[in-house]
Order: C-alpha cells, then structure tokens, then sequence
C-alpha cells in the first residue's frame, strides 16, 4: 500500500484504488483513476485537498458525476469525490449546506422549511458543489440567483467569495474559471408557501419526466445553447440525428440534446457522436457548438 494511501485513510477518507469511473457517472462510462478518495466530513477534506497540493499529485474533485464524460484508459489521478460532505445549517431565509448535498436533497429541506426559490432545481440530478460550479440552471433560472456566499479552497487556503464575485454567468462561473474548489454554499431564500413550493417542484419532475430521457443513462444536455434563440436539440432533430447511433453511445430519441449510453458506451462512442453532431451543426447553421459537460482525458 503506498503512503498516499495511508494518509487518505488516516484522514478519515474511504479510499479505493484502481476505481472504475463507469461506477461514479450518470453516464456510466469510464475507466479506472490512481484512487477515489471519499471523505466524511469538511475536515478529512479540507486535509486531503491540502496534501495534494502541497505534493502536487494532480487530482481532480467530483460531486455526483452527472456533468462528467471520462475517458476509458486508466487515469494517474486522484479524485477526491464530496457527496458525503451533507451537512446543513438553517438561519431564517439562508441555507448553509456543505458541497456534497445533492440538489434534490437541498430542494426537499427548503420546501419543508417553507423557503422559495430553488423549485426549479428540483430534478437537476447533481451536488450543490457541481451546479454551483457551472451555474446549473433549467426553466429562465440558474442557481447563481439564489447564491450569497461560497466557502471555497485555493491553492490550500480558504476563502468567501461573494455573489458578486463569483461572477455568475450562463453556465459558468469564478469556480470554474480559476479551479476554485467549493466547500460550502450559503443561499438566500424567500418565505414561500410549503404546498405551492412542493407542487412547484412535483410541476418540475413532471416536465422532466415527459421530455427527458430518464430511463437511460446519460450525462444531461451535451451542448450549451450557443445563443438564446438556438435550441441544440430541435437543430440536431432536424439535421435527422435523433436515434443516430456510434456503438453504444446514441443521440436521444426523445431529447436530441441528451447522449444517451444504450448499452456498453465507450469515450470514443460518446466523442464520435459530439464530434458529428458539431460538424453537422457547423456546415449546416454555421453555429459552433460548444460542450455543456466536462470532459475528463488524460491530456486535457
Ligand atoms: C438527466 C440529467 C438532467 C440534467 N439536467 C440539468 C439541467 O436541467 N440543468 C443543468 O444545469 N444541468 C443539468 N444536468 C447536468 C448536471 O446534473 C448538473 O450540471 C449538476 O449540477 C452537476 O453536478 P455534479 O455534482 O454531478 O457535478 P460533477 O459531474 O461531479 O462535476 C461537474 C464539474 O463540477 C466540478 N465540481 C463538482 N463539485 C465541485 C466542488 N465541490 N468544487 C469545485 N468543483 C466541483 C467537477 O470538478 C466538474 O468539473 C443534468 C444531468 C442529467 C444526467
């Protein structure tokens, strides 16, 4: 066993060697990294994070893995994966939650709580961590709006960033921009009505269930919408590659923006289908389209 290992452990990390990311991302696709490291609490974190800096061992954070395509070959990195970093804490209309939390989770204590804002997450599949750091959003809303604060580590050290500084934008973020790593985000919330919140949300659920393709795996909308007024998936259904297939990897039947995994997806399947979809769209709108998930490879 090597010193890294023992480390994480003696953290207080569960730490899995060779961990087949296939295992860790809605998409189901991906191959093993150097170790998955998960910790308990904030502190096993905060340590880990700060040992991999100060070794300089590359590694990489993950939430709930549903913005993430990973490459197949073994990856020499470490993740360090937040989804059992859950701890909350309730004081009037702010909500202070640890990155970890999925959404949803999030979602079901503000509508408990009577507090309004987040019932257009609800259904977004990811940690607060991931939406935080991309700027999640569905139905005119994004996440940003409902932000106050965000507890984050860089370089080793910890720092607040502001609403105003976390310059919040269509699918981005400062997050994103300068590898922020996000620990805690605080969200201001208005009082609402507990059975308007959760029929809002149930509304929510519903659309997904009717429009997206829930019951295989994929990894949300591909693409960013290049322009407000460009919908990606109308323009793939009508370039004909709706059902449009590269092994296991297919173009939705029902939501032409999703990449669906329909059975034994490998990287380069789900690549191939990104690089036609992009080429088609190119010659044919002369947009450039440009991927909404992130993408994991070994020289990226
Ligand atoms: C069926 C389906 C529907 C979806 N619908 C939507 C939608 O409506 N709107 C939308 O915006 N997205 C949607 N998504 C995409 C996805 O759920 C969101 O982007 C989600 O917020 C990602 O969170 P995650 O925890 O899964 O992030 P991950 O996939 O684990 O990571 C995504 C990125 O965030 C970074 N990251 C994660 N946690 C942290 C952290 N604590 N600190 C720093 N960086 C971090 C990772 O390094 C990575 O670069 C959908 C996905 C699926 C599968």
């Amino acid at each position: 066993m090597d010193e890294l290992f023992e480390r994480f452990f003696l953290e207080g990390c569960e730490v899995r060697k060779n961990e087949s990311m296939a295992c860790h991302t809605s998409m189901k696709v991906g191959g093993p990294v150097k170790y998955l490291v998960l910790p308990n609490h904030m502190y096993g974190f905060e340590r880990v994070v700060k040992e991999l800096e100060s070794t300089q061992v590359p590694y990489k954070i993950m939430g709930l893995g549903t913005n993430l395509l990973v490459q197949d070959g073994y990856m020499d990195v470490v993740v360090v994966k937040t989804e059992r970093l859950t701890s909350f804490e309730v004081d009037g209309r702010r909500v202070t939650v640890e990155s970890g939390i999925a959404l949803k989770r999030l979602c079901e204590i503000c509508a408990e709580l009577g507090l309004s804002g987040l019932e257009f997450a609800y259904g977004i599949p990811g940690s607060v961590g991931g939406a935080v750091f991309m700027n999640a959003g569905a139905y005119g809303r994004e996440i940003g709006e409902f932000v106050e604060s965000v507890e984050v580590m860089k370089e080793g050290r910890t720092y607040v960033v502001s609403k105003s500084e976390a310059s919040f934008s269509y699918r981005s973020s400062v997050f994103k921009h300068e590898n922020m790593i996000i620990k805690r985000v605080t969200f201001s919330l208005k009082a609402g009505e507990r059975e308007r919140i959760r029929r809002e949300m149930r509304e929510h659920l519903l659309k997904r269930l009717e429009k997206q393709p829930l019951d295989l795996p994929s990894a949300g909308s591909v693409f960013k919408r290049p322009r407000p007024d460009f919908y990606v998936g109308k323009a793939l259904e009508e370039l004909g590659l709706k059902g449009f297939r590269v092994g296991g990897a297919q173009i939705s039947e029902k939501h032409a923006g999703f990449v669906v995994n329909v059975g034994g997806a490998r990287f380069e399947d789900v690549i191939s289908l990104i690089e036609i979809a992009k080429r088609k769209v190119r010659e044919v709108f002369g947009v450039e389209l440009e991927t909404e998930i992130e993408i994991w490879k070994n020289d990226l």
